[in-house]
């Protein structure tokens, strides 16, 4: 990476850009390609393993990750416009969100997706995963529809944890 890429901040919960579904990306250009960049940049500084722009507040369906946080070239993935195509199975593991820092609460999802997304230059592809690339993918697609992992918790659980986040905004810590 370039070292000079923008960083762009992490909006956090109850900002109402992560409550509205991204638009479709139609352009495959230099500053589609640059933003995707500044995203990666973005998660890695914010010690994410993924991020999706509603989070830096641009309300489009891009989305990146990388499990291996670095280590692993090949596990850098940058999804435009993805779509899940195939789920299996159930896992039910803890899960974080950069936008909801601290709370950790755990969330179902399928043990396996199969995703169908476009790359940078607006060439289909697909990707398979299980275990935590596929929880990584399901919820950064959530994001892209509005929806965070708290929306997937149980009403009262829910609730909890607004209360929780609400206390901390209160108390000027969040
Ligand atoms: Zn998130």
């Amino acid at each position: 990476m370039s070292g000079n890429n923008k960083i762009h901040e992490v909006v956090k919960w109850p900002d109402p850009v992560l409550a509205k579904p991204g638009e479709k990306v139609t352009v495959f250009d230099a500053k589609l390609k640059k933003l995707v960049d500044e995203m990666f940049d973005s998660m890695y500084a914010a010690q994410g393993i993924g991020l999706a722009a509603p989070q830096i507040a641009i309300s489009k369906r891009i989305t990146v990750i990388d499990v291996s946080f670095k280590k692993n070239p090949e596990e850098r993935i940058a999804l435009i416009n993805p779509e899940i195509i195939a789920r299996e199975g159930k896992q039910v593991e803890e899960e974080g969100c950069l936008s909801l820092p601290e709370i950790r609460e755990k969330v179902s999802r399928a043990a396996k997706v199969k995703v169908k997304a476009q790359n940078v230059s607006g060439e289909w592809f697909e990707v398979e995963g299980e275990e935590l690339l596929a929880r990584a993918m399901q919820h950064e697609i959530d994001h892209l529809d509005g929806v965070l992992f708290i929306d997937r918790l149980s009403r009262l659980k829910r609730d909890l944890v607004i209360r929780k986040i609400k206390k901390l905004i209160k108390n000027g810590e969040w």
